[in-house]
């Protein structure tokens, strides 16, 4: 057989492939960056900044059923794993776990994950059931791909803390770490779903993060929260948005933030629909204030 080439990643299409080429490594340093494909320069600075730490770096490429919901846009997601691979290839990527659903969830499948505080509100909220898929299928990843590092966006900055609990209430021995938001350059946070918005609604898409920025701005120069979110909730309705929550909680507990207490980092999030698609962003403030509560993000 003629060896392996190196500047090709292995393609690990079911769980039992996945584990035999785990177990074929000799160390143990192996980083991980989940997805569902579609891959744009957001998920390229996941691969790009974790690839110096780690002897393998694995890529998954999964859509997950489990996290979305009957009437979601499972089927309409983007694939598009030929370009994937172009991009995987240039980031150093060494295997990509390419499941099937089957694989995943063969019939009879029944045991989830629940994290039950942090995923409550939020996106928690607005889509029932998401988070449970989300730890559910990030749990059964961390499983076959044993990694000793995984990087997620803060841009689904929910997603990133919920699985930052899960790793540190199930001792996983795995550490769990952020990286900030990558955005277009007038702002808009990149994301596989940014395809679906017509000319006319990219143009306005931007204006979710210069809302937020707004609303960050007036709470850090001592506005009350809920008048600078009404105001840059207002303004997004106006340009034509549906807001479906735009909430400041702290972090990392993401409960409602007590006004009082000024030193936790916050978390302003927002979540719209424009026209036919969902686009969600936030902002941290004092994302820095994070360390003191063992949580690394990479800003
Ligand atoms: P997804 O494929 O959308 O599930 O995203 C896979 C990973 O890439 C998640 O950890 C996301 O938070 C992260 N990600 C997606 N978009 C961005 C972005 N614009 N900047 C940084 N990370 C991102």
């Amino acid at each position: 057989m003629p060896p392996a080439d190196p500047s090709t990643p292995a393609i690990l299409n079911s769980p039992a492939e996945m584990r035999a080429w785990r177990r074929s490594l000799r160390s143990d340093s192996v980083g991980f960056v989940p997805t569902m494909g579609a891959l744009h320069p957001g998920h390229a600075e996941l691969l790009r900044r974790l690839r110096p730490r780690c002897d393998s770096l694995v890529l998954s490429i999964f859509v997950n059923p489990t996290q979305f919901g009957p009437n979601e846009d499972l089927s309409k997601y983007p694939r598009t794993f030929e370009e994937d691979l172009v991009l995987a290839r240039a980031c150093g990527v060494d295997a990509i776990f390419y499941p099937t659903p089957q694989t995943m969830y063969p019939v009879g499948f029944s045991t989830y994950v629940n994290e039950e505080q942090l995923s409550q509100g939020l996106c928690g909220a607005a889509r029932p059931g998401h988070f449970r898929g989300v730890t559910t299928v990030v749990l059964k990843l961390f499983n076959l791909v044993e990694p000793r590092v995984a990087y997620f966006g803060l841009k689904d900055a929910q997603q990133f803390f919920v699985l930052h609990k899960m790793a540190r209430d199930l001792d996983l021995d795995v550490s769990v770490e952020g990286v900030a938001t990558v955005r277009e350059a007038d702002g808009l946070a990149m994301s596989s779903r940014n395809r679906f918005l017509t000319a006319e609604e990219r143009l306005l898409a931007p204006r979710i993060h210069a809302a937020l920025k707004d609303a960050a701005h007036q709470i850090e120069s001592g506005q009350a929260h809920q008048a600078a979110l009404n105001a840059a909730s207002l303004a997004l309705a106006h340009e034509g948005f549906r807001v479906q929550y735009l909430d400041c909680l702290e972090l990392p507990s993401l409960r409602m933030h007590n006004e009082a207490t000024h030193s936790s980092p916050l978390l302003i999030a927002v979540a719209a629909h424009l026209g036919s698609t969902r686009l969600i962003d936030n902002i941290i403030v004092h994302p820095e204030r994070l360390a003191a509560h063992g949580i690394q993000v990479h800003l």
